[in-house]
Protein backbone atom coordinates (compact mmCIF):
# COMPACT_ATOMS: atom_id res chain seq x y z
CA UNK A 1 0.00 0.00 0.00
CA UNK A 2 2.83 2.85 0.99
CA UNK A 3 4.95 1.21 -1.77
CA UNK A 4 2.03 1.46 -4.54
CA UNK A 5 2.01 5.39 -3.11
CA UNK A 6 5.08 6.29 -3.37
CA UNK A 7 5.41 4.75 -6.66
CA UNK A 8 2.70 6.47 -8.12
CA UNK A 9 3.93 9.90 -6.20
CA UNK A 10 7.09 9.16 -8.82
CA UNK A 11 4.74 8.54 -11.90
CA UNK A 12 3.06 11.54 -11.51
CA UNK A 13 6.64 13.47 -12.21
CA UNK A 14 6.08 17.07 -10.29
CA UNK A 15 8.78 19.62 -10.29
CA UNK A 16 10.68 19.35 -7.71
CA UNK A 17 9.50 21.91 -5.23
CA UNK A 18 6.07 20.04 -5.94
CA UNK A 19 7.27 16.30 -5.34
CA UNK A 20 9.26 17.46 -1.87
CA UNK A 21 5.62 19.18 -1.11
CA UNK A 22 3.82 15.93 -1.74
CA UNK A 23 6.31 13.70 0.30
CA UNK A 24 6.39 16.03 3.38
CA UNK A 25 2.40 16.04 3.09
CA UNK A 26 2.91 11.79 2.68
CA UNK A 27 5.10 11.79 5.71
CA UNK A 28 2.67 13.25 7.76
CA UNK A 29 -0.16 10.92 6.63
CA UNK A 30 2.03 7.68 6.72
CA UNK A 31 1.59 7.74 10.67
CA UNK A 32 -1.99 7.64 10.16
CA UNK A 33 -2.23 4.58 7.25
CA UNK A 34 0.44 2.82 10.17
CA UNK A 35 -1.87 2.82 12.78
CA UNK A 36 -5.39 2.41 10.42
CA UNK A 37 -3.41 -1.13 9.28
CA UNK A 38 -2.99 -1.96 12.87
CA UNK A 39 -5.91 -1.33 13.67
CA UNK A 40 -6.95 -3.73 10.60
CA UNK A 41 -4.26 -6.33 12.12
CA UNK A 42 -5.80 -6.50 15.36
CA UNK A 43 -9.13 -6.65 14.46
CA UNK A 44 -8.14 -9.28 12.49
CA UNK A 45 -6.08 -11.14 15.04
CA UNK A 46 -9.14 -10.47 17.80
CA UNK A 47 -11.92 -12.20 15.46
CA UNK A 48 -9.26 -14.61 14.75
CA UNK A 49 -8.85 -15.55 18.72
CA UNK A 50 -13.09 -15.27 19.15
CA UNK A 51 -13.54 -17.76 16.08
CA UNK A 52 -10.87 -20.34 17.40
CA UNK A 53 -12.15 -20.07 20.70
CA UNK A 54 -15.84 -21.82 19.28
CA UNK A 55 -15.59 -25.66 20.01
CA UNK A 56 -18.84 -26.01 17.89
CA UNK A 57 -20.76 -23.90 15.23
CA UNK A 58 -24.39 -24.43 14.11
CA UNK A 59 -24.91 -25.83 10.43
CA UNK A 60 -27.43 -24.02 8.06
CA UNK A 61 -29.83 -26.93 9.19
CA UNK A 62 -28.98 -26.21 13.16
CA UNK A 63 -26.67 -29.51 13.98
CA UNK A 64 -23.90 -28.54 15.70
CA UNK A 65 -20.77 -29.17 14.15
CA UNK A 66 -17.83 -29.73 16.07
CA UNK A 67 -14.96 -27.57 15.10
CA UNK A 68 -11.87 -29.15 17.25
CA UNK A 69 -10.83 -32.40 15.73
CA UNK A 70 -9.46 -33.84 12.82
CA UNK A 71 -9.34 -31.99 9.76
CA UNK A 72 -8.51 -32.72 6.05
CA UNK A 73 -6.33 -29.97 4.60
CA UNK A 74 -7.87 -29.03 1.51
CA UNK A 75 -4.30 -27.93 -0.02
CA UNK A 76 -2.18 -30.77 0.78
CA UNK A 77 -4.52 -33.25 2.25
CA UNK A 78 -2.73 -33.78 5.41
CA UNK A 79 -5.27 -34.87 8.06
CA UNK A 80 -4.28 -33.55 11.50
CA UNK A 81 -5.56 -34.64 14.54
CA UNK A 82 -6.73 -32.31 17.24
CA UNK A 83 -7.04 -29.21 15.61
CA UNK A 84 -9.47 -26.54 14.97
CA UNK A 85 -10.74 -27.27 11.63
CA UNK A 86 -11.15 -23.12 10.69
CA UNK A 87 -7.82 -22.62 11.86
CA UNK A 88 -4.86 -22.76 8.86
CA UNK A 89 -3.01 -26.28 8.28
CA UNK A 90 -0.28 -26.09 10.05
CA UNK A 91 1.90 -27.93 6.88
CA UNK A 92 1.32 -25.64 3.90
CA UNK A 93 -0.74 -22.75 5.56
CA UNK A 94 -3.97 -23.53 3.61
CA UNK A 95 -7.04 -21.88 5.13
CA UNK A 96 -10.27 -24.20 4.45
CA UNK A 97 -13.07 -22.00 3.36
CA UNK A 98 -15.75 -23.87 5.05
CA UNK A 99 -16.33 -27.54 6.64
CA UNK A 100 -19.50 -29.98 6.50
CA UNK A 101 -21.79 -31.12 8.25
CA UNK A 102 -22.99 -34.55 8.47
CA UNK A 103 -25.88 -33.95 6.93
CA UNK A 104 -24.26 -32.60 4.03
CA UNK A 105 -24.69 -28.89 4.42
CA UNK A 106 -21.47 -26.33 4.67
CA UNK A 107 -20.66 -23.81 7.44
CA UNK A 108 -18.89 -21.14 6.20
CA UNK A 109 -14.93 -20.24 7.60
CA UNK A 110 -15.78 -17.09 9.03
CA UNK A 111 -11.37 -16.20 8.99
CA UNK A 112 -11.59 -17.49 5.05
CA UNK A 113 -10.62 -14.58 2.81
CA UNK A 114 -10.35 -14.87 -0.80
CA UNK A 115 -7.62 -12.78 -1.14
CA UNK A 116 -4.59 -12.17 1.04
CA UNK A 117 -5.05 -8.50 1.95
CA UNK A 118 -1.96 -6.82 3.94
ZN1 LIG B 1 -2.24 -28.22 4.29
ZN1 LIG C 1 -26.18 -30.14 9.41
Amino acid sequence: MTRALLRTIRDWRLPLGATVMVYLFVGLLLPLLLVSDLVVALRRAEKRGRVLAMPAIACPQGHPVELVGAFRCPSCHLVAPWVHGFDRCGFCGEIAAAISCACGASVVNPLFEREESS
